[in-house]
């Protein structure tokens, strides 16, 4: 049994890992969510609907008007009697797709433990008629769907780890059609859309002209790092756009994820006695905290949201000993992955200087510093203008979908944008809540609409045969 301040550790995590949505907001970019007015006078007299579009969702981008291109390319798609037999089969494999999200979701898979789980997955998606299936060196299942070689290559994403310990109960349990499980929703639901995206290509046998990567991945929350697409993006140059499925509210679409450098600093000197040993020797804790007073005085830029902060100082042996170490903890962040790289040689050119300037000061060079990176998330964002952002936005429309929203998360979408890859982040359908808490729920009515949607999207990207060009360019050189 979990103890209940398990429970609000991983609810806080959830807070400060994954959702850094709440910070992503571009405020030189106000407008208004068209809903917003319409919701406001009915939320004092109606409960609140747990699965709607939690605060966090901030949009980040005005909705851009879809290219007529994409419009046209869409509706040939759509209207393709092969495709129209895949959407329908969407329909028709909802609640198969659901029993293989939980039975999924029942094996644990925290974060550098997803074997099982994806062992699991391996067998699932080799069932699909998906042939050149395997696990890679880093764990991912790398599933490939090939096109007739006339079209780009692009990933669908989604994560095999979650952030619950081995021993939570993450029995998923169902009352009143809503279903419960800890990681059922993020990411769990996201690998079951990619199985029944490739049932539905099979079954309807629709043949696309880019290659389809299915990519089940490894290490995506916390400790993580991100490891399993560092690992695939690093080692295969030839992807033309990424689709990353999360747990996301429908219609919404991800095209920021904030990159972040983490640093531990640590400064080591003789120390003494503070009566004694004063003039003579360098203060540890004096040169870290001239370095966090410099550190303060940046001023990062407001767009691409850039922020920093000292999380952690420990240091010293007693109030009259100068003290022989200090040991401090820097996180980095920003929205742009040049910012994030200019705010970093900051602050550690400055906590290079401070270990100089302590040294002058006493006449020694006595003082060091060693500074350890203990982590780092690639990120980036997409610009709403980008070939993937317009694929989203018009297959959303295209099948219906009333809300669409742009927002920023945390996610593995930064290690592709970070790579200069057109990258979204996209729903696998179904409604969510309580994501990385043990709470987590999801209502899967119409789930199957989020599928279509994501399946419209990514035969835009890829291009059908007889029916369209790929919206994604061969990068060239690739
Ligand atoms: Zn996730």
């Amino acid at each position: 049994m979990i103890k209940s301040s398990r429970a609000k550790s991983i609810q806080q995590i959830s807070l400060f890992v994954s959702m850094g949505l709440i910070f992503n907001q571009l405020p030189s970019m106000a407008y208004a969510h068209p809903n917003e007015a319409a919701a406001a006078p009915a939320a004092s007299s109606k409960p609140k609907d747990q699965f709607a579009i939690p605060d966090w969702a901030t949009p980040v981008a005005p909705w851009p008007a879809v290219n007529k291109n994409v419009t046209q390319s869409i509706d040939k798609i759509l209207a393709s009697p092969d495709v129209k037999r895949a959407m329908a089969y969407l329909k028709s494999d909802e609640s198969q797709t659901l029993k293989q999200a939980v039975t999924l979701s029942e094996i644990p898979a925290p974060a550098m433990t997803e074997e099982a789980k994806a062992r699991a997955y391996l067998d699932l998606i080799k069932q699909t008629g998906i042939a050149d299936a395997r696990i890679d060196k880093e764990g991912n299942v790398v599933a490939i769907r090939k096109g007739t070689g006339a079209g780009p290559t692009i990933v669908v994403d989604a994560h095999i780890d979650t952030v619950f310990p081995v021993g939570t109960d993450i029995k998923v349990k169902v009352k009143d059609g809503i279903y419960y499980g800890p990681g059922l929703t993020d990411d769990t639901f996201g690998l079951a859309t990619m199985l029944s995206m490739a049932r539905a290509l099979n079954d309807a046998k629709v043949q696309t002209l880019g290659d389809i990567v299915f990519l089940a991945s490894v290490g995506e929350e916390g400790l993580g790092n991100l490891r399993g697409v560092k690992s695939y993006f690093g080692e295969n140059k030839n992807i033309d756009a990424a689709l990353m499925i999360e747990a996301f509210p429908p219609g919404v679409g991800g095209i920021i994820s904030t990159a972040s450098n983490r640093y531990e600093v640590t400064y080591t000197g003789p120390g003494g006695h503070s009566y004694a040993a004063f003039g003579q020797v360098p203060s540890a804790i004096h040169a870290m905290g001239g370095a966090i007073a410099k550190i303060n005085q940046i001023q990062p830029p407001k767009f691409p949201r850039t922020v920093y902060n000292v999380g952690i100082v420990k240091g010293g042996t007693s109030v009259n000993t100068i003290s022989p170490d200090a040991v401090m903890q820097i996180d980095i962040r920003s929205d742009g992955a040049k910012e994030l790289d200019q705010i970093t040689k900051r602050v550690l050119d400055i906590v290079n200087q401070s270990v100089v300037d302590e040294n002058k000061r006493w006449g020694t060079d006595s003082l060091k510093v060693s500074v350890k990176l203990i982590g780092a998330r690639a990120g980036g964002t997409t610009p709403a203008d980008s070939v993937v952002v317009q694929s989203f936005l018009g297959a959303t429309r295209a099948n219906q979908a009333k809300e669409v929203m742009l927002i920023g998360a945390s996610t593995n979408a930064g290690v592709p944008i970070s790579m200069g890859i057109p990258t979204i982040v996209i729903p696998p359908g179904g409604r969510f809540t309580g994501f990385h808490a043990l709470s987590e729920a999801m209502d899967p009515k119409d789930a199957y609409k989020g599928a279509q949607i994501a399946l419209t999207t990514i035969l835009s990207l890829v291009g059908v045969k007889d029916v369209s060009t790929p919206l994604v360019g061969k990068q060239a050189g690739k």
